[in-house]
C-alpha cells in the first residue's frame, strides 16, 4: 500500500523513527537494529537485550538473535519469559526487565539496548522498563492483534488496577508478514477487531468535526483512514493465513499508532466502540476465563453496536430538527450527574460525572452546537455515509475473520450490550454520535429502536 504514508507519518511522529514491514524481512532485523537503534556516539555498537516469551522466542525470537550477531551486535542472553501467554502487563514484570538491563549495564559496561519480541503484552512491558530507565527500545511484532505497537501508553496491571502509563513508543518496529501470517488465529482476528474500530471512529471523528469540538486533522485523518476499508476487506484471506493478505491489517495498526503519535492524542484510533471495550474490561468481563477476551474481540462488538447506532441515526433527519425543541428537552446538570450516578458506582461514577461536565453545554450553547450540526450537514452526510458500513454487512466479515460479532462470543448478553450505551456516551469527554444523538434528544429513541425486534437493529442481528 504505502511506503509514502509510512514514511509521511514517520516524519510526524515524534518517537518512532523506522518501521520496517515485509515478508521474509526478520533476517534484516539485525542490521536495522543496529543502524537505527543500536549504534552508539563512538561508532560502536551497544549490547542488545531481547525480550521474548517462550512462544515468540520459538517464532521470531531465534531469528532475530542469529539476525543481530551476524550483523556483528554484541549478545546478552535473551530474557525469555516462561508463560505463554503472559496474562497482563504487569509492573513487577516490567522491573524484572528494567533490573536485568542495569545489571547488564554493569556486566557489559554500555548501555545495553531492549528489543521486544511479541505483541501486546512483552511491547508494553519492555516499553516501560526502557521508559523507567530512559533509553530507546524496537520491538518485532509477532501478531497483529491491536494498534499499539507504535503508541506511547503501556497498559499496566498494578496490584489488579488497570492503568495506562503514558511512556515513549518504539524507534524501531520491524513486522515479518510471513511470521504475521502463522500467528495463532486469535491474535489475527483481535487485530481485525481493533482495526475495524477506525470506521465508527472515523465517523464520530467526522462528527466531532461537524459540531465544532475537534476539528479533523487532514494529515493525520489520512495516515488512520486512508487504508482501513481494503485492509478489512477480505477477512478471509487473513483467516486463511495468507501472507500478502497481511499487508493492510499489519500497515493499518502501525499506522494508527503513528498517527496517534502524531496528533498526540488517541482520537484518531478511538471513538465510542472503544468505549464499550473500556467499560467492559472496567468490569472485569471473562476475568474468570483461561483467556479473557482480547482487547480486539470487546472492540469487535463496540464497533457493531456503534454502527447499529449510526444506521439509525442516519434514518433520522437532523436538518429537520426541531431545534428550539431540542433546547427545551435539554436537561439541567444535576439532572444529568443524578443519571451518571444511577448507571456507574464508586470512583467510576465522579469519572464520568467529571468527563462528562467537560462536553456539557448551556442551553444558548446547545442551541449553536446543534445549529452548526444542521449547517454542515450537507458536508457531512456524504463524508458519513462513505465512511460507515452495513452493521449486517459487517457482522458477516468479523465472522470470516474469526472475530466475535454476537455478544455471546464475549460473555456478554444482548441486554448488556444494550445497557453499555448510556455509560458509554457518559463515560468520556470525547464528542461522540451518542452525544449528538443525546443533544438532538434522540439517544434513547435510538437505543430502544437498536433492540427492538422487527427494526433491522441489533436485536435481529442478534436474535
Ligand atoms: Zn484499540
Amino acid at each position: 500500500m504505502s511506503d509514502e504514508i509510512i514514511a509521511a507519518a514517520l516524519a510526524g511522529a515524534g518517537d518512532t523513527d523506522v518501521v520496517e514491514v515485509g515478508r521474509g524481512i526478520l533476517a534484516r532485523t539485525g542490521t536495522i537494529i543496529a543502524d537505527a537503534l543500536a549504534e552508539q556516539a563512538d561508532g560502536s555498537t551497544a549490547p542488545v537485550l531481547i525480550v521474548a516469551d517462550a512462544l515468540t522466542w520459538r517464532a521470531a525470537g531465534r531469528t532475530v538473535a542469529e539476525s543481530l550477531e551476524i550483523a556483528g551486535v554484541p549478545m546478552t542472553q535473551p530474557y525469555i519469559f516462561s508463560a505463554h501467554p503472559i496474562p497482563y502487563a504487569s509492573l513487577d514484570n516490567a522491573h524484572s526487565i528494567a533490573e536485568r538491563l542495569l545489571a547488564l549495564d554493569k556486566e557489559t559496561g554500555s548501555r545495553v539496548v531492549p528489543v521486544a519480541i511479541g505483541s501486546g503484552t512483552i511491547n508494553d512491558l519492555t516499553k516501560l522498563a526502557a521508559k523507567d530507565l530512559g533509553r530507546r527500545y524496537g520491538v518485532v511484532g509477532t501478531a497483529a492483534s491491536m494498534d499499539g505497537y507504535t503508541g506511547a501508553g503501556a497498559p499496566i496491571s498494578d496490584n489488579g488496577v488497570k492503568v495506562t502509563v503514558n511512556c515513549v513508543a518504539p524507534k524501531v518496529v520491524i513486522f515479518d508478514l510471513d511470521v504475521a501470517a502463522a500467528a495463532p488465529a486469535a491474535m489475527t482476528a483481535s487485530g481485525y477487531g481493533d482495526l475495524a474500530a477506525k470506521i465508527p471512529g472515523g465517523a464520530d471523528w467526522i462528527l466531532a468535526d461537524a459540531a465544532g469540538v475537534e476539528p479533523i486533522n487532514d494529515q493525520v485523518w489520512e495516515l488512520v483512514q486512508s487504508g482501513v476499508h481494503q485492509a478489512l476487506a477480505h477477512p478471509d484471506d487473513l483467516a486463511a493465513g495468507i501472507p500478502e493478505a497481511y499487508t493492510g491489517l499489519v500497515e493499518g495498526l502501525i499506522l494508527s499508532g503513528l498517527a496517534m503519535q502524531v496528533y498526540d492524542g488517541t482520537r484518531p484510533a478511538s471513538g465510542a466502540e472503544h468505549y464499550f471495550s473500556h467499560i467492559w474490561e472496567l468490569g472485569h468481563l471473562g476475568a474468570d476465563k483461561e483467556v479473557p477476551p482480547s482487547h480486539g474481540f470487546k472492540v469487535a462488538i463496540g464497533t457493531l453496536a456503534m454502527l447499529a447506532f449510526y444506521e439509525k441515526f442516519l434514518e433520522r433527519d437532523i436538518t429537520a430538527l426541531d431545534i428550539d425543541a431540542a433546547v427545551a428537552q435539554w436537561p439541567a446538570w444535576d439532572a444529568v450527574e443524578a443519571d451518571i450516578r444511577t448507571r456507574f458506582t464508586g470512583a467510576l461514577a465522579d469519572h464520568a460525572v467529571a468527563e462528562t461536565h467537560v462536553k456539557y453545554v448551556t442551553p444558548a450553547e446547545l442551541s449553536a452546537r446543534l445549529r452548526r450540526i444542521v449547517d454542515a450537514w450537507p458536508r457531512t452526510l456524504p463524508r458519513l455515509r462513505e465512511q460507515l458500513v452495513p452493521t449486517r454487512e459487517f457482522a458477516a466479515k468479523l465472522a470470516a475473520a474469526g472475530a466475535p460479532h454476537r455478544p455471546e462470543d464475549i460473555g456478554l448478553t444482548i441486554d448488556d450490550v444494550r445497557d453499555t450505551f448510556p455509560k458509554a456516551m457518559y463515560y468520556r469527554s470525547r464528542y461522540t454520535v451518542l452525544d449528538v444523538a443525546r443533544e438532538a434528544g434522540w439517544f434513547t429513541d435510538i437505543v430502544n429502536e437498536i433492540f427492538t425486534p422487527g427494526t433491522g437493529g441489533l436485536a435481529d442481528l442478534w436474535a
